[in-house]
């Protein structure tokens, strides 16, 4: 028997992954394809994070559809309503608006051998079936809030940066904030601003580069709008300045020692109080976490009205923050900007392979998958920013559109072929693991704990290398990485 001429093709994940893989399926012909979001509307991140002062750090040439280049934005890195408007507006514009399906939190998916489809089933009940699934979660969708003692006790008002309260106002507040990676950078100038009194909880210093990040001036907006070489050249210039950076991470004794100097001399003209500068002062390997990008940052640490408070927190008390030396501080508001459970992906979605194997147990010592895509003994299931597909120096727009091109040719040798299911071979995904795992060897990342690595310390986040080189190993599909299977599919024997 035939596979079915037009796959049956179900996407989880309306964020700019799901969305560039529908664009990338429409566009070649594959007309049965939907998309569940658990939220009201596509966006994915850019949907959640909606804290004052949220933008994209990776500037907005680069962090954009290669295909839909915008000669438009306000600013080199862009704000959370100008990307979410971007997405919106690429979609409608290609026609995948329509595909998505909103309020379905996907609660799990499993494989059926005898019918090579897989069964997908929501928190409300619905139930979809398809022949290939794609899991385009992301990494940073789970909100991570540390289980302090006596967090239950606090009678004040608490929120998480990525799920930021809009109507509590911060005029007047004890505010205090958890946490001091790359969301807070953005909002604490934001917050001081507001805040009668904010004390920053930072538990591990980060290197900081400078961002401006200033509306452009009139002559350079006209230049790029009416110019049409300056947009490329600025894509491009982008995309060798995040190449560079990786460069840096990658070589932590020489190019990362420069690029190091540079952060320091920064930081230490941002900050002029030397009590204050020794506590922001990173004491690991420039890059083994997310370098942030900021220059407003320091100094609103340095404002009268703000604290920054390196003791570690030992409980949270009904009114306040007790830490270590057993002083506490009475505030009105936490905000937790702790992070995401990065490396549990797709986690609480129960996903269930050949055997009703669960890939929570294949995963049992660290996540891995063959260019962060497919999982041997999970057919046609393709995942987006899997494994090992995160980016320290770059867009991961570039890694979601070469991970869509793949996954559409995939989909192409299946559907060409009258295959039933692919799936991809365990020696070549061992293979590809290894070597990614051995090129972190020597590079900054394993310079210190941090959000790309899982409990074990596996560095489960990140791909090791740059993006011209994921570029070339997505290019094209190889068939002969992969088992493909006809219908019919062996009933299993009676009894
Ligand atoms: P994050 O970088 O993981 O930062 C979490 C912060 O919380 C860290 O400072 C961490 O300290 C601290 N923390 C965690 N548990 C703690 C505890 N028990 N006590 C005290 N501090 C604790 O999270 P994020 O800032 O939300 O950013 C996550 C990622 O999202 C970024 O790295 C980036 O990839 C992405 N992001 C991107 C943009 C952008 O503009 N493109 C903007 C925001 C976020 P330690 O360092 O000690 O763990």
């Amino acid at each position: 028997m035939a596979a079915r001429p037009q796959p049956r093709i179900l996407i989880v994940g309306a964020g700019f992954g799901g969305i560039a893989a529908a664009i990338e399926l429409g566009r070649h012909g594959f007309t049965d394809v939907r998309i569940l979001d658990a939220a009201p509307e596509l966006g994915g991140t850019w949907f959640y994070n909606r804290y004052p002062g949220a933008a994209c750090d990776v500037p907005s040439h680069l962090y954009s559809f290669s295909f839909e280049q915008r000669r438009d934005w306000s600013r080199f890195c862009s704000p959370q309503d100008e990307i979410l408007g971007y997405l919106r507006a690429v979609a409608r514009d290609h026609d995948v608006d329509r595909l998505l399906i909103p309020g379905r939190r996907v609660s799990s998916c499993r494989f059926d051998e005898v019918r090579a489809a897989w069964e997908t089933e929501t928190e409300t009940g619905e139930r979809y079936e398809s022949d290939v699934i794609v899991l385009a979660t992301g990494q940073l969708n789970r909100p991570s809030i540390p289980p302090l003692p006596g967090m239950d006790r606090f009678i004040g008002h608490s929120f998480h940066s990525a799920r930021w309260g809009g109507e509590y106002d911060l005029r007047g507040k004890r505010v205090a904030v958890i946490g001091t990676g790359a969301s807070a950078v953005q909002f604490v100038p934001r917050v001081a601003d507001q805040a009668a009194q904010l004390t920053v909880f930072q538990r591990t210093a980060n290197w900081l580069l400078p961002r401006e990040n200033q509306i452009y001036p009139p002559l350079l907006r006209a230049l790029i709008e009416h110019v049409t070489p300056v947009q490329s050249l600025r894509r491009r210039w982008i995309f060798n300045y995040g190449e560079a950076l990786t460069l840096a991470i990658r070589h932590p004794r020489t190019v990362g020692k420069l690029v190091e100097a540079r952060s320091r001399i920064f930081m230490h003209r941002q900050l002029p109080d030397p009590e204050l500068r020794a506590k922001v002062m990173p004491d690991y390997t420039f890059g083994c976490k997310r370098v942030l990008f900021s220059s407003h940052y320091l100094p609103a640490l340095g404002r009268p009205h703000v604290d920054l408070v390196t003791d570690r927190i030992a409980a949270v008390t009904e009114t306040g923050i007790r830490t270590d030396d057993g002083r506490e501080r009475p505030f009105d508001c936490i905000i937790w900007s702790t992070g995401f459970r990065a490396s549990e992906f797709m986690a609480p979605m129960r996903v269930g392979g050949n055997g009703g194997r669960e890939l929570h147990d294949v995963w049992e010592r660290g996540a891995h998958a063959h260019l962060g895509m497919t999982v041997p003994g999970f057919p046609s299931m393709f995942l987006m920013y899997g494994p090992n597909t995160n980016t320290s120096g770059g867009s991961v727009i570039v890694y979601l559109e070469a991970q869509a091109a793949y996954i559409r040719q995939a989909i192409e040798h299946l559907r060409d072929g009258g295959f039933a299911k692919l799936d991809v071979r365990a020696d070549v995904e061992a293979g590809s693991d290894r070597e990614t795992q051995a090129r972190f060897a020597g590079t900054a990342w394993t310079g210190c704990d941090s959000w790309y690595r899982d409990e074990q310390g596996r560095i489960v986040a990140n791909w090791p290398g740059y993006m011209r080189e994921y570029l070339k190993r997505t290019r094209s599909f190889e068939a002969s990485e992969y088992e493909f299977t006809s219908l019919p599919v062996a009933a299993p024997a009676p009894g």
